[in-house]
Formats: structure tokens, sequence, C-alpha cells
């Protein structure tokens, strides 16, 4: 049976290690937190000898500087020399690149598997996954990836499973504030809500953001604005996600300005804001002063 180590047992975390283990993976979690190990079966502190155990090593982790420190701190150091590791966490494209290297050097195989579909499609064990890394982890990693997810991509050499989650999610917010920003305007112009989003869902205005985010409550019945805004997707989330492709285009030299305008937005918006949806923004933008054209 093939051992897992998985660290980071939190939203997504802790359902995609369920998922391993309901398929019939040996699987050990493995979190900093005691509350969350406790909340875990049979989860164990991070440690040396959880990780030497493993045949798999599963990273889960808020950002780049937490794998960073797991990688360097514990995982280089203790893993066997036949384990693969993978991460799965969403963290910038410099450091996916620079741990894949650390690992190389060491003759350890690792990919970079960034995810999207939420604690739902963890849950259910749908996910997407974005991978990086060589053709051989690839292949060693499809059984571990096809048991938590239902779509496996894979964009090239370290770091391009998380060139692609940047990518994709800069598109997700620039569509976000596009859909608020028109329907602000829709609103201030008196038109009837309900027929402007029929109209946009069947025209060249529909996207999955207005389908499942429209920030007006009641047109969508179980979107997060008829829901109080509860998260959907947090905005600290989308904020720290915006900022992720800002550094992606710094290191690579693209300019972004729709990006980096929506990065600014909704991270200012998540410092009073940050655990609601990211659609809750639209009643800030509703209320922002008209700008004056010369
Ligand atoms: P989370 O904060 O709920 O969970 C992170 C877990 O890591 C926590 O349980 C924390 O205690 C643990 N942790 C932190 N430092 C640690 C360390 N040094 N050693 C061991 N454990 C440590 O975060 P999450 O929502 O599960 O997100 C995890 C990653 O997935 C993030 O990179 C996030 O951007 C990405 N992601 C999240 C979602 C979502 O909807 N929540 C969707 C797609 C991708």
């Amino acid at each position: 049976m093939t051992k897992v180590g998985f660290i980071g047992l939190g939203t997504m975390g802790a359902p995609m290690a369920h998922v391993l283990r309901g398929v019939g993976f040996d699987v050990t979690g493995m979190d900093i937190s005691a509350e969350i190990r406790a909340g875990f079966d049979g989860a164990v502190e991070p440690s040396e000898n959880a990780v030497a155990q493993a045949d798999v090593i599963v990273t889960m982790l808020p950002e780049g500087k937490h794998v960073a420190q797991v990688h360097d701190a514990l995982v280089r150091k203790a893993a066997r020399a036949d384990a693969l590791l993978i991460d799965c966490s969403t963290i910038d494209v410099d450091t996916a690149r620079d741990l894949a290297a650390k690992a190389a050097a060491q003759g350890l195989a690792m990919l970079d598997a960034p995810v999207s579909g939420g604690p739902a499609g963890a849950a259910e064990g749908t996910l997407s996954f974005m991978v990086g890394g060589s053709d051989d982890a690839v292949a060693r990693a499809q059984f571990v990836l096809a048991a938590m997810g239902s779509r496996i991509t894979h964009f090239g050499g370290p770091g391009a499973g998380q060139a692609a989650k940047a990518s994709h999610n800069m598109i997700c917010g620039i569509t976000a504030m596009a859909v608020m920003e028109g329907f602000a305007l829709a609103d201030a112009l008196g038109l009837d809500l309900d027929k402007f989003y029929a109209l946009c869902a069947g025209a060249a205005a529909q996207s999955w953001t207005l389908e499942n985010r429209c920030p007006i409550p009641g047109v969508v019945a179980d979107a997060p604005a008829s829901n109080n805004f509860d998260p959907g997707f947090a905005v600290r989330l989308m904020a720290k996600d915006l900022r992720l492709a800002q550094a992606a285009a710094a290191s690579s030299g693209q300019s972004t300005p729709f990006g980096a305008e929506a990065a600014i937005a909704f991270t200012d918006f998540a410092e009073t804001s940050g655990d609601r949806d990211f659609s809750a923004f639209y009643t800030t933008l509703r209320a922002l002063p008209a700008q004056t054209q010369d």
C-alpha cells in the first residue's frame, strides 16, 4: 500500500487527505496546529520520522514561505531517496522553481501541482491540477493526483503549474472586476438587474464569474451575494492569488495593468473584509464617487 505523508490539513488539505485515505492510500496527516491535528484521524506533528516513512509527500500549505520552511527544515532532510514530493499549495513561481531545483540536487523528484476547485472539489475528489515538473515525475504522481482530481494538466517543467495557476486566477480576478463594474453601471443607469443578468448570461458577457458570483442579492439564488456574501472564495485568497500573478508578471517582464488594478483593489478590500466572498467588493465599488472626465 502506498504511504502518503500529507503536510497541511486545513480547508483544502483535510478533505484531500480524506479522499486519498478513502481510496486505499495509507495516509499520515501532519499539521503544525494541534487543534487541526485533533480534527483529523491519526494526524501527527510534522516530524522526520513521519516523513521518512512516506513514498509520496504532499504539501498543502498557505504560502511559499511555509512550503520553503517545511521543505528546507524537514522534507529534504528526512525523505527517502525514492520519495516523490508533490506541492499542491498555491505559491509563487520562483519559490516553486527554487524548491524543485534543491530537491533535484538531492536526487528527489518534485512537482508543483496547485489546484482549482475549492473545498467542494477537494471533498469530491474532482479538483483540477495544474502541474509542473518532469515527465517521469508526472507519470509517477498520476495515480495519486487522479485519486484527488478529475483533470490533470501537465504544463511543463518546474514552476509551470504555478505559472498556469497565476495566469488563470488573474483572468478570474479581472473578470470579477468587470462583472461587478458592469452591474454597478447598469444599476446606476436604473436597469432591471434581473433582466440585465439574463441578457449577460445569454450574450457575450457570459462567464463563470457572472453565473456563479453575480454580485446582486437575489438575482442568482445560490451565489454568495444571496447568502450574505459568505464564501465562496474569500477576498483574502483572491487577493493572494492576484499578488502571486503580479510577482510572476514582474519576474517574467510582462506588463499586466488590469491584473495590477485588481490586485490592489482586492488587497485593500481584504484589510477589512478578508473572509467575505470576493463579490462583496461590489458594495464598495457601487459607492465609489464618479471620476470626472477632462
Ligand atoms: P488553510 O490555512 O486552511 O490550511 C493550511 C494548513 O497548513 C493549516 O492547517 C496550518 O496549520 C498548516 N500549516 C501551516 N504552516 C505549517 C507548517 N510549517 N507545518 C505544517 N502545517 C502547517 O489553507 P487552505 O485554504 O487549505 O489552502 C491551502 C493552499 O491551497 C493555499 O496555498 C491556498 O492558496 C490554496 N487553495 C485554497 C483554496 C480554497 O478555496 N481554500 C482553493 C484553491 C487553492
